[in-house]
């Protein structure tokens, strides 16, 4: 392996990276969730946050946006550490389903059971096993988690919540198949909504690449230096990511950028080079899969560069 790269090195491939990603076009903003889709398509932020803590940007690294599918991978931190892998195993699988994030298919194909914690199946049901004797209390336990990775105390952007709550029926259908399955550990309807909220959290590009550097430095946050999730989990959690972290392209992701990753419909994706730094990148056009396209091609140009690629020698 070789060395953390330093910070004028870092600083100088986010700038390439920058100029570069502004040439790349394609993709949409997501529009199934309506507030989504007026949010301006221009906006272009690249972060890196080191196991050092040093952070370095280019581009609007603090405007917020929401963090939608991103947050699957940081709530299941919180249940793994809460349960364990190996019970977590049992409620939830850990494979690609190959099929997109909101597939039903892929839950009947499979006996009920969510295939992984990165689709919406299996992040539903990774709220729902979150402690707590109701809604508020299982919410406080959550955003506590978050504010950790995050080391700020984050807020839920209610226009997208609102949005989103009007118009999630597939996902609230999902979590009653899950429930007559056996799959489903707390009320659906609470949970979708709990689920909906931590989808509709803002977090800016800056904040989202802390929340990578945590994984990054063996589950401490390398600025509050507190420990955010147990070292044993970070790996299994990591490998998931590479499994499934870009939804259905994910493969392609891994074939070309070498290191786990999570995207989200908002337009957020964050990446993860163990022992070293994180990146995160956000520009709201996505490809048909759901990936932001720029933010892809921003990293990938970071990797590159930096050489990070996890399976370089
Ligand atoms: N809240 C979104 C949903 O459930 C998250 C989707 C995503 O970012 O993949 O549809």
């Amino acid at each position: 392996m070789n060395d953390i790269p330093s910070n004028d090195q870092i600083q100088t491939a986010l700038d390439n990276a920058y100029a570069y990603a502004k040439t790349v076009q394609g993709g949409k903003n997501a529009s199934y969730i309506p507030a989504l889709a007026q949010v301006p398509s221009d906006l272009l932020a690249i972060a890196v946050v080191t196991v050092n803590g040093d952070l370095l940007t280019a581009g609007s690294a603090d405007t917020p946006f929401a963090i939608e599918s991103i947050s699957k991978a940081f709530n299941l931190a919180y249940v793994m550490d809460l349960i364990g892998m190996k019970q977590l195993r049992t409620k939830i699988g850990a494979d690609p389903t190959g099929e997109p994030f909101n597939s039903v298919m892929a839950i009947e194909l499979h006996g009920g059971k969510p295939l992984n914690p990165l689709v919406n199946a299996g992040a539903m049901a990774t709220v729902s096993l979150v402690n707590g004797s109701d809604s508020d209390e299982i919410w406080a336990n959550m955003i506590h988690n978050f504010n950790n990775f995050a080391n700020t105390a984050l807020t839920v952007n209610q226009e997208i919540y609102k949005s989103e709550s009007a118009t999630n029926q597939h996902n609230r259908g999902i979590a009653w198949l899950l429930d007559s399955y056996g799959y489903f550990y707390n009320t659906p309807p609470m949970i979708v909504d709990l689920y909906t909220r931590m989808c509709s959290l803002n977090i800016t590009t800056s904040q989202l690449a802390l929340m990578g550097a945590c994984y990054a430095n063996g589950g401490v946050n390398p600025v509050s230096k507190k420990r955010v999730v147990k070292d044993e989990n970070v790996p299994p959690i990591l490998a998931e990511l590479c499994m499934s972290g870009l939804y259905n392209s994910t493969g392609d992701w891994m074939y070309k950028a070498g290191l786990p990753a999570k995207s989200g419909v908002g337009g957020g994706l964050v990446a993860v080079a163990p022992g070293k730094l994180a990146m995160a990148a956000y520009s709201p056009p996505l490809d048909p899969a759901g990936n932001t396209v720029k933010g892809q091609a921003a990293l990938q140009s970071i990797i590159k560069e930096l050489n990070l690629n996890l399976f370089r020698s």
